[in-house]
């Protein structure tokens, strides 16, 4: 499938057509309304300059006129003749023509109409006395302009005066520039609408490659470029809708990829995310168009297969399956990757998306535990399964909300009958179902890719803890389980050392524990890290030895000073003469092979004495005192003497130089 076949057509999103029309008629109207602001100010100033420009040449045209008349009627015998004859050359209201005395006075004539009274006086006063020379000017009088000019007449000592009357002078200036304004107006508009067109068509391409670009990411991972959870909840809505109205099968997949915390942790982030890319470029490759594969989140997928019944849907996890086998080059290195895949089938096993998804997820958790690969929903696993799901997925929040808690059992020195150190056990304080055994909950970690998180959480709070105790003057040793997953944690070693190291406390303070078990499943990779454990100074040991097929001498090439038997052999030795056998045999060639040795499950005197009598170092069990939280052992501590071991005992049992003591314990 193509990523770009994923992307959603952005014209069929809703409301894509009106807000086009919005885009376009609001930019019609914007630019519409800049074009008549422009117009506007541009007329405004158009008609200013034309205006004074008209009067500038009004009063040339006045003042050659006035200069012209004065040479004439200077030589005239009739003044009011001539002053006829000027008015009607000039137009007979468009001018006043006045003649004065020198000393100002207004020489009365018929034909010079002068504006009312209350202008008279401002308009002399304004131009000023009458003068021997020819003037010319512009005065304001009531917000009216009148261009005017004089010129004396010199053998009649009189003055001409012309005055332009404005109200009649505007009107040419609109007639002038109207016209002109009215054509650059259309064409202003004319360029303003085809402009807001265009730029409207521009910024609305513009804007809906910018909604599809987010409508993309909206329903894309990043990463991947697969459909995302929300993609996948629209398409599998449509795909219910036409499956129910056809009345055909559709099978919902969630897929998730084994150990890819694991993979992402030792070999890098950048490695995870190049696998999960060419995981989801081989998914792709294998399904229909009409398939979806999403991505759900960190390593898990679902497959949405419509049109498909079981049958179908099993071949297509095996076409899954073999191109997913195949190892992936990232980096210059090979990788191999194994997956789970539960199937839900439409309509058997839910009806909406949350419930195939839910049934889903059960049957993808039952293939994790059967390691089939792939598994179909089967409704009889269910209540069990449901239960361990909800618990993984609460453990996660459990860890970061600090549920855990720890609880310690001291392993006892038989020999000294004194405290040797004590083992930290993980305790989960659940809010609703009270405090829930590590049996129950290690092996969701380990299989939900939370083993590390919860082995950081169980070392740092026994560190804090053991810090604690020596700041009190109690240097109590603690033990820490490790898990089989936690052997493929490369950077484990150094974050142990970093946190040493912040609380100041020595390495031979903390012991680690591994099941037998845990270091078979892979030997080299084991060998690796208790190597690198123990060059920091940590002691090793391995735990519940015996229920695993190992043999000593092999085990015996670790870098491991301590071996715990584990408690189905010590708990009832005193009766079952094969587990006696056990017992002995352990602890001899232990010794042998230079261990210390530490009997779990030791539940009654007779136990205790029997192990005493076989030489065993340590003994650890509910007769002593179950594991308990801090403040109970610190009581149970204090009932005891504070009896605490202040230098290691003996790592190498000797017979020679084993004192007969007595324990103190009965
Ligand atoms: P383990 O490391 O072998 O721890 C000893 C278990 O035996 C503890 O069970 C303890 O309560 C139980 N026990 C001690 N004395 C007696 C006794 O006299 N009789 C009987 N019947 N049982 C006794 P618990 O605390 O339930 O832990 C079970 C297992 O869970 C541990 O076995 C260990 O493998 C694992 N575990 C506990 N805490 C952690 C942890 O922090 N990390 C990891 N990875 N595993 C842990
Ligand atoms: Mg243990
Ligand atoms: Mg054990």
């Amino acid at each position: 499938m193509s990523v770009s076949s994923l992307n959603l057509n952005a014209k069929e999103q809703p409301g894509y057509a009106a807000n086009k029309m919005n885009i376009r008629s609001r930019f019609l109207i914007a630019i519409i309304s800049i074009a008549l602001v422009v117009l506007l100010l541009f007329g405004s100033i158009a008609y200013h300059i034309a205006k004074d420009t008209s009067e500038q040449k009004e009063v040339a045209i006045l003042q050659e006129d006035i200069k012209h008349a004065a040479k004439t009627l200077s030589r005239q015998k009739n003044n009011e003749e001539y002053l006829n004859f000027l008015r009607q050359l000039h137009g007979s209201h468009a001018y006043i023509f006045v003649f004065r005395d020198l000393k100002g006075n207004v020489i009365p004539s018929k034909l010079s109409i002068l504006p009312s009274d209350a202008d008279i006086d401002q308009l002399f006063s304004s131009i000023g006395p009458p003068s021997t020379s020819v003037r010319s000017g512009i005065i304001e009088i009531n917000e009216q302009r009148y261009p005017w000019a004089s010129a004396p007449l010199a053998d009649k000592e009189l003055e001409l005066l012309m005055i332009h009357r404005p109200e009649i002078a505007i009107t040419p200036i609109f007639e002038t520039i109207a016209a002109r304004l009215i054509i650059a107006g259309i064409i202003i508009i004319w360029i303003a609408v085809w402009a807001a067109l265009i730029l409207a068509a521009i910024i609305s391409r513009r804007i809906q490659a910018h909604n599809a670009e987010l409508q993309y990411r909206a329903s894309h991972d990043d990463l991947t470029q697969l459909p995302n959870r929300s993609l996948l909840h629209q398409r599998t809505e449509k795909a219910l809708a036409a499956a129910s109205l056809r009345d055909q099968e559709l099978a919902l997949l969630v897929m998730d990829l084994d150990r890819f915390k694991e993979i992402n942790d030792t070999l890098g982030h950048h490695v995870g995310d190049e696998l999960l890319m060419q995981v989801s470029c081989r998914i792709s490759a294998v399904l229909r168009s009409s398939d979806t594969v999403a991505r759900l989140g960190g390593d898990e997928f679902a497959l949405l297969l419509p049109d498909t019944n079981v049958e179908n849907a099993i071949a297509c996890v095996e076409r899954i399956s073999q191109v997913l086998d195949k190892p992936f080059n990232i980096s210059a290195q090979e990788i191999t990757a194994s997956f789970s895949i539960g199937i839900a089938m439409f309509p058997q096993h839910g009806k909406d998306l949350e419930s195939l998804l839910k049934y889903a997820d059960i049957a993808m958790y039952q293939a994790k535990q059967n390691g089939a690969g792939y598994s179909v929903y089967d409704a009889e696993h269910d209540s069990y399964t449901l239960q361990r799901l909800s618990l993984a997925r609460e453990l996660r929040a459990a860890i970061e909300e600090n549920q855990l808690t720890l609880y310690y059992q001291p392993k006892i020195d038989i020999l000294t009958a004194r405290i040797n150190g004590v083992e930290a056990l993980v305790r989960w304080q659940h809010p609703e179902h009270g405090i829930i055994p590590p049996d129950e909950f290690i092996s969701i970690a380990e299989q939900n890719g939370l083993i590390d998180s919860l082995t950081y959480w169980v070392i740092e709070a026994a560190i804090k803890q053991c810090h604690a105790w020596g700041e009190s003057g109690m240097n109590i040793k603690v033990a820490i389980n490790l898990s089989a997953r936690n052997l493929h944690n490369t950077s484990l070693p150094g974050w142990i050392e970093g946190r040493l190291k912040q609380y100041g406390l020595a390495a031979g303070m903390l012991e680690l524990e591994l099941t037998e078990n845990a270091i078979m499943v892979d030997i080299s990779c084991a060998t690796r890290l208790l190597n690198q454990l123990s060059r920091l100074g940590i002691p090793l040991s391995i735990d519940d030895f015996g229920t695993g097929m190992s043999s000593l001498a092999y085990l015996s090439r670790l870098p491991v000073s301590k071996l715990k038997i584990d408690r189905s052999f010590v708990m009832n030795m005193t009766d079952d003469e094969n587990n006696h056998l056990i017992v002995r045999s352990t602890i001899d060639l232990a010794h042998n092979l230079g261990y210390q040795v530490i009997a779990e499950g030791v539940e009654t005197i007779e136990a205790l004495n029997l192990l005493k009598q076989l030489s065993c170092d340590c003994a650890q069990g509910y007769f002593f005192t179950p594991p308990l939280p801090v403040e109970k052992l610190e009581a149970w501590l204090k009932d005891n003497g504070w009896k605490i071991l202040s230098t290691p005992a003996t790592s190498i049992y000797s017979q020679a130089n084993k004192p007969d003591t007595k324990l103190n314990f009965n």
